[in-house]
């Protein structure tokens, strides 16, 4: 069987029990991968064992997309709509593994989307705490897959809420180690692609394909398969930015001093793997890049005039990547997160005004 680890003091823990932090420590755990085991004559398909996926919906294997000097990894075409099923995959299976009826989890949105559908899948329940202001296109999708909803004020609250919330255990993506597993792929896709890169850009709000990618490509290092783990180039939203502190800092569009409106994903400050995204980030990122809404709004009516229907979020990591590009002379890897088909059927007055000029 497979064991959760706690990087800091080494104890094991079963991934059967309830928790995804240490008992010793309240260092959020790691799941502990035998290496040997994926490794097969037809090569590597997968760095998550087959045995730990039980519940699927055709998520991963998104295309690459070649944009000038931009390689798109279009994530928004996973099955709910976001890069976020990946993780949802594992974290029910782990449920199904466990025997748990009911799971809790607190969410922006596309991870409480992600969680209600795969719950629903797999017959087990679901309940989802987010902010009230979240995008109504996600709120109802949401309910939609029957999970039960629950609103409260703030990001942060929702991930308080569902903390205390003791009629469900607790799979919340912020801390649950089967979720950081389920974006381990995104890695190995990129290097089977074939194709050269020389970073990757990735949105960090609770840092979950930070620290996958980062596991996924050490792991893929170990396997003799890449030299190193890239350089990776987190993107926060201005308002709510937590590298700041550990890496230096490149701003666009934060002048205004004001919060990101645009960036609803990226709306998180209470990060509990922060210091773990910390640590790797200081190996591997030369800064950390903190984008503003006109910055995201231009990205946004450049993506759509691609033909991408991303959502703002996802802008704002292609607007980083344009920074990015100035300072590199290879190509960039841009993760596009979300899909922006469960915002433009309504009406946004903010977004309207990038997208058609007006409301
Ligand atoms: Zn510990």
């Amino acid at each position: 069987m497979y064991k959760l680890k706690c990087l800091k003091c080494g104890r094991e823990v079963s991934p059967l029990s309830t928790g995804s932090t240490c008992p010793d420590c309240r260092e959020p755990l790691f799941l502990d991968v035998s290496l040997d085991e994926l490794a097969t004559r037809e090569g590597i398909r997968s760095l998550v064992p087959e045995e730990l996926k039980r519940v699927t919906l055709g998520e991963g294997r998104t295309p690459l997309v070649e944009q000038g000097r931009f390689l798109l990894k279009l994530e928004f075409l996973n099955p709910t709509g976001s890069f976020k099923d990946r993780g949802a995959a594992l974290t029910i299976s782990r449920a199904l593994m466990a025997g748990w009826k009911t799971v809790i989890e607190d969410s922006s949105g596309n991870a409480g989307i992600a969680t209600a559908a795969y719950s629903a899948r797999a017959g087990i329940k679901a309940k989802i705490y987010a902010p009230a202001d979240a995008p109504q296109g996600k709120l109802r999708l949401i309910r939609a897959f029957g999970a039960k909803l629950e609103t409260v004020k703030t990001r942060d609250e929702a991930h308080r809420a569902a903390l205390e919330d003791r009629s469900g255990v607790y799979v919340g993506h912020v801390v649950e180690p089967f979720f950081i597993e389920g974006m381990k792929d995104i890695a190995l896709e990129l290097v089977h692609s074939g194709k050269k890169f020389e970073a990757i850009v990735v949105p960090v709000a609770s840092g979950t394909m930070f620290l996958g990618l980062y596991k996924g490509f050490e792991e893929l290092t170990k396997l003799g398969l890449v030299s190193e783990v890239p350089t990776l180039i987190p993107v926060e939203a201005c308002g709510y930015a937590k590298l700041t502190q550990y890496l230096r800092t490149v701003s666009l569009a934060c002048d205004e001093g004001g919060k990101s409106l645009l960036a609803d994903a990226l709306r998180l400050t209470i990060v509990p793997r922060l210091h773990q995204i910390a640590e790797r980030a200081r190996k591997v990122s030369p800064y950390v890049v903190v984008v503003g809404d006109d910055s995201i709004g231009e990205a946004i009516k450049e993506l759509y005039s691609m033909g991408l229907p991303v959502e703002p979020s996802s802008a704002a990591v292609y607007a980083a990547a344009k920074y990015v590009a100035k300072d590199l002379s290879g190509r960039v890897v841009v993760p596009l997160t979300g899909n922006g088909l469960k915002y433009v059927p309504t009406p946004n007055e903010l977004l309207d005004k990038y997208l058609f000029g007006g409301p």
